[in-house]
């Protein structure tokens, strides 16, 4: 009797790992025990898409596959491309023998960003204004779907950085200098993934439902405490304040069940952290209990050495050895899956050592459902830039902007604007540009200028608000003779920085680039204005503030520029307050609130309040 029955569930073709109503262990164990060294080793593996196919992802077994920076199938790709695309890469993991389906990540940090038509939400440096954890976890849900409208479950979100320096060109993707609030922004994470069931331990991953996603906090650890503010570069610090600063986001992010953690290129007194045994394995996975996996940079173990990719065995050795469990090999993967293969089976890397690593990756991959919802639902497209998520990213833009400066005489406040007048003036390079107004990692890695996708500039939000009989002209750079000549009632200067991510953002004058300071100086000169400064981070403002009227910095506010007027004109009341130290001069640099040397032009903490009109 029990031969028969045990016989027709093999005929059936019955495996405990397919089987949801299995325990999320036993799934892990039956799956593990089926598969070779190939298998194993092909799951640690993420290709990037560019040479990504159903047939490499078939022949060299691979477990995940990326978008890496800013790339897009095409440019104007719609959701339909994106999902064809994506499960056409399923397909060709569902045919090998084991049939494990492989996990699609992709920088989505500011919603979808690399997405034509997606909703891009503010820059974390906004968002750490806001100090609302809420606002925070509504954002990771709205991302989450949007994510998924394109058929992806897999986010390299949220980025942890406690960035210390502002010279370092990845500032505005940290929430803020003080470990308290990037600790509190650990809420996206729930909103990304879902809550985490009560009663879960302490450190298993949990993704909740084809509506979630997969998160990555990142860049562990360290990456926003370098020397000078160099990308990728050393921190330079004590245990005790590597650890006060840099740590507590990474407690709560495992506490709330984040599914992965990325490894920092940069390094901890010269000890590169993508080789670091003692904070991956010993602190993270032993200490922490961080049950999800962990995966490299963008060729990550490359630049173990210096220079890059100076002697692979060795780098493959030095991150296996850290405890990384997932590989970021973009387009060297033979060479990668090569060579580990080659140094477990002579020994060199225990074979515990990969079981670790895999175990943690089927365990996010059980976890998150993508055995038993391999494809993704084509209906789920109509939520990529839908006008419930724009509503939220433009109530997040009202709580992100910071009043620095509000008239020349505190009685006598410019703002809020009246949106009657006879004529205004709006100027500056950053008013009517979209591309500008959203910053690095929008369509493209290091962003663009221009109408890159759909989204609302400043200027036109302008022209939606302002009574019907307000005259707006616009003129990106005025000289002071035609600002005089026109008797404008007031103006709005958009200026700041140009888009920029990792490398090639960092700066060490932070200064605004022309025309933007003498925009500033031909308009302010000449009639009252308001400055709003785009920026992913504080800029040298001091020597153009006496002309100014008054202050706003937006950051890097995405998308919806309505968010910028509405409070601009008195709809709702600036409430915003600093989450960074505005420097005097880039001399002071570094300085941290609680700093001996502590002399700010706007210190941490500081905002100006303005009520909603309704109740002035
Ligand atoms: C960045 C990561 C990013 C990865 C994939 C790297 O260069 O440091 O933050 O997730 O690329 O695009």
């Amino acid at each position: 009797m029990v031969m028969c029955c045990w016989i027709s569930m093999a005929e059936a073709g019955y495996f405990k790992y397919k089987d949801p109503k299995q325990p999320l262990g036993v799934r892990i164990k039956d799956l593990m025990k089926r598969m070779t060294l190939e298998e194993k080793i092909g799951q640690m593996t993420q290709i990037d898409k560019k040479v990504a196919s159903n047939e490499v992802i078939k022949k060299y077994l691979i477990g995940s596959v990326l978008s890496g920076g800013g790339s897009v199938p095409a440019k104007q790709a719609s959701t339909k491309t994106w999902i064809d695309m994506v499960n056409d890469y399923q397909k060709g993991a569902l045919s090998t023998r084991l049939g494990i389906p492989m996990i699609y990540g992709i920088d989505a940090v500011h919603g979808h960003n690399n997405v034509y038509k997606a909703t891009i939400f503010p820059h974390n440096v906004g968002l750490g204004v806001t100090r609302d954890p809420v606002l925070v976890k509504k954002i990771g849900a709205a991302t989450a779907l949007e994510v998924r409208a394109t058929g992806i479950q897999y986010a390299f979100a949220p980025c942890l950085a406690v960035c210390r320096d502002p010279r370092w060109g990845r500032c505005y993707e940290s929430y803020s200098e003080d470990p308290k609030i990037v600790k509190l922004m650990t809420e996206i994470i729930p909103g990304l993934q879902g809550d985490i069931p009560a009663g879960s331990r302490k450190g298993v991953p949990f993704v909740g439902g084809p509506d979630k996603i997969a998160a990555c906090a990142k860049h562990y650890l360290g990456d926003g405490g370098t020397h000078l503010g160099t990308n990728e570069g050393n921190t330079i610090i004590d245990p005790k304040g590597f650890f006060r600063i840099h740590m507590p986001a990474y407690y709560d992010a495992v506490i709330k069940g984040v599914a992965t953690i990325m490894t920092s290129y940069s390094s901890w007194n010269g000890v590169k952290m993508h080789a670091n045994h003692y904070l991956v394995t010993d602190f993270l996975k032993n200490t922490l209990k961080f049950k999800g996996f962990v995966i490299s940079d963008w060729q990550g173990i490359d630049r173990i050495t210096t220079p890059e990719h100076a002697n692979y065995t060795y780098s493959i050795i030095a991150g296996m050895n850290a405890g990384i469990d997932m590989f970021m090999v973009p387009y060297n993967y033979t060479e990668f899956i090569d060579g580990l293969t080659y140094l477990v089976k002579n020994r060199f890397i225990p074979m515990s050592r990969v079981d670790d690593a895999v175990k943690r990756i089927l365990r996010v991959k059980f976890t998150m459902g993508l055995f038993e919802r391999p494809l993704a639902d084509y209906s789920m497209a109509k939520y990529l830039g839908s006008q419930e998520h724009r509503d939220l990213a433009r109530e997040a833009v009202r709580k992100t902007l910071v009043l620095l400066k509000n008239g020349k005489f505190v009685k006598k406040p410019l703002l809020p604007l009246p949106k009657k007048a006879s004529k205004i003036l709006v100027a500056g390079s950053h008013a009517d540009n979209l591309g500008y107004q959203c910053g690095g990692w929008t369509i493209e890695w290091q962003g663009l200028s221009g109408d890159i996708t759909d989204g609302t500039t400043i200027l036109s939000a302008v022209k939606k608000t302002v009574d019907p009989k307000t005259k707006v002209i616009y003129n990106e750079n005025p000289s002071g003779d035609f600002v005089k000549s026109n008797k404008f009632d007031y103006a709005i200067v958009v200026v700041g920085e140009h888009p920029y991510a990792e490398t090639f953002g960092d700066s060490m004058n932070l200064t605004i680039p022309e025309p933007g300071p003498s925009t500033i100086k031909n308009v302010c000169g000449s009639v009252k204005c308001v400055v709003v400064l785009i920026s992913g981070r504080p800029v040298v403002i001091q020597p153009y503030l006496a002309t100014i009227d008054a202050l706003v910095a937006a950051w890097l506010p995405g998308s919806e520029g309505q968010g910028v007027t509405d409070v601009l004109f008195g709809d709702y009341g600036f409430t915003g307050k600093l989450a960074r130290t505005w420097f005097k001069s880039v001399d002071q640099l570094p300085m941290n609130v609680g700093d001996p040397h502590y002399d700010p032009l706007y210190r941490f903490g500081f905002g100006l309040t303005t009520k909603p009109r309704k109740n002035l």
